[in-house]
């Protein structure tokens, strides 16, 4: 078998089917030469036995010729004829065998490499299928056969890579054009200082405090960038108390829950959840940092949690702007804003959401979320309790 390994599968199947033929062939042969053995040994056995007389007269003389070459010692004429036929039946028996087998052997060797063409030609289209030329698909097979489906997932695969490549390029362009916007606004900055020649106290002060924004935002970038790649495997056994957890979060954003006068309420019914308390935090520190930052002036934000089907459901609702629906879909990707002028203004880069569903998901949990324009928006997360 390790051997067989060794060829190409055209040649595999014509050495197994060869073999298979061969042996089918021995046997027939084999069974038949053993057959006309005892059929030609009977005839032998007819042709030495002392012949009764019949009374036909030609009969009767050739009788008497063998009886008399029989007398003189020297074995019958049918006899030989028998072995002779015998030995001659066995060698084209043989050559028979020989000359099938071979036919055979390339008949199926033909059949197997036309039957095996369409994967050849599969094989020269992916190798020639790079990460340059992702957007090409092999030719699929008319047939419905392995082949055909074997052509199909591959172009599904295709689809899925290609996809994947693509949202790769749009996360590392993004991520330039997030780190690169503030470093732009730092250097435009201190080059206008540089053309001032007399800049005043004020003018440094200013300059350093438009850095120092800056570099918060970078830093903040770059935070949230660490979080969404890191993939690092941590416990998720902490028991979390969701009430605790939510108190800490809203002490956190107090200043800008009075900016907007926005009131908090929550109905809890569900006291505690297994995860990572760290970035569970962080998820929710997200999305009542959205609630309250895409809410109006004097909103409500409404936490509620409870059991459903033994998941653990946790529901963050708000009065704010909404979602258009055909955009909800696309929120929880990474850099994604609604209304890119609006969400700047208001402050974000547009990863806060991609972390929360990565932290979600990291938990083997789901979230949703669903809206309506100047309404309000509502995410509910499932957790496994
Ligand atoms: P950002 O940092 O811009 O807030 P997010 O990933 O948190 O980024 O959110 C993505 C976009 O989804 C936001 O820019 C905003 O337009 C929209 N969004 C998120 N949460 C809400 C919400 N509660 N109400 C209305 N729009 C929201």
């Amino acid at each position: 078998m390790g051997l067989l390994n060794k060829v190409s599968i055209r040649m595999r199947v014509t050495l197994l089917t060869g073999g298979i033929l061969l042996a089918a062939s021995m046997l027939l042969t084999w069974s038949s030469i053993y057959n006309a053995q005892d059929k030609f040994m009977d005839l032998n056995k007819a042709a030495e036995e002392p012949r009764v007389p019949t009374g036909g007269t030609s009969i009767g003389s050739a009788q008497s010729e063998a009886d008399d070459v029989l007398e003189e010692g020297v074995a019958s004429v049918p006899a030989i004829a028998a072995v002779q036929a015998k030995q001659s039946f066995d060698s084209w028996s043989y050559i028979y065998l020989v000359v099938i087998s071979g036919a055979g052997m390339i008949v199926t060797y033909i059949v197997a490499g036309k039957a095996l063409k369409p994967l050849q030609d599969l094989n020269y289209s992916i190798v020639n299928i790079t990460e340059h030329n992702l957007k090409e698909r092999v030719p699929a097979s008319a047939s419905n056969d392995e082949i055909g489906s074997l052509a199909n997932s591959f172009n599904a695969m295709l689809e899925r890579l290609n996809e994947s490549f693509l949202r790769q390029k749009r996360f590392s362009a993004n991520v330039s054009h997030e780190l690169k916007t503030p470093l732009s606004i730092m250097n435009a900055g201190i080059q206008v200082l540089r053309l001032d020649e007399t800049p005043t106290a004020e003018d440094y002060k200013e300059t350093v405090e438009m850095a120092e924004r800056n570099i918060k935002r970078l830093m903040s970038i770059v935070d949230d960038l660490l979080v969404l790649t890191n993939d690092s495997n941590v416990e998720y056994m902490d028991e979390i108390n969701l009430n605790q957890l939510f108190l800490q979060v809203e002490a956190e954003l107090l200043p800008l829950y009075n900016d907007k006068n926005i009131h908090v309420t929550h109905e809890f019914e569900l006291d505690t959840i297994l995860g990572h308390a760290p970035i569970v935090y962080r998820a929710f520190y997200n999305l009542l940092e959205n609630a309250a930052k895409y809410n109006i002036m004097n909103g409500t934000i409404e936490i509620r949690t409870w059991t459903e089907d033994r998941m653990g459901k946790i529901s963050i609702s708000d009065s704010g702007m909404g979602i258009p629906s055909e955009e909800l879909d696309r929120i929880f990707e990474p850099f994604y804003r609604v209304d890119s002028s609006r969400s700047r203004k208001i402050g974000g880069a547009g990863l806060g959401l991609s972390i929360v569903k990565a932290i979600i998901e990291k938990h083997g949990w789901s979230i949703e979320g669903e809206s309506t324009v100047n309404v309000g928006t509502c995410f509910v997360i499932s957790v496994i309790c």
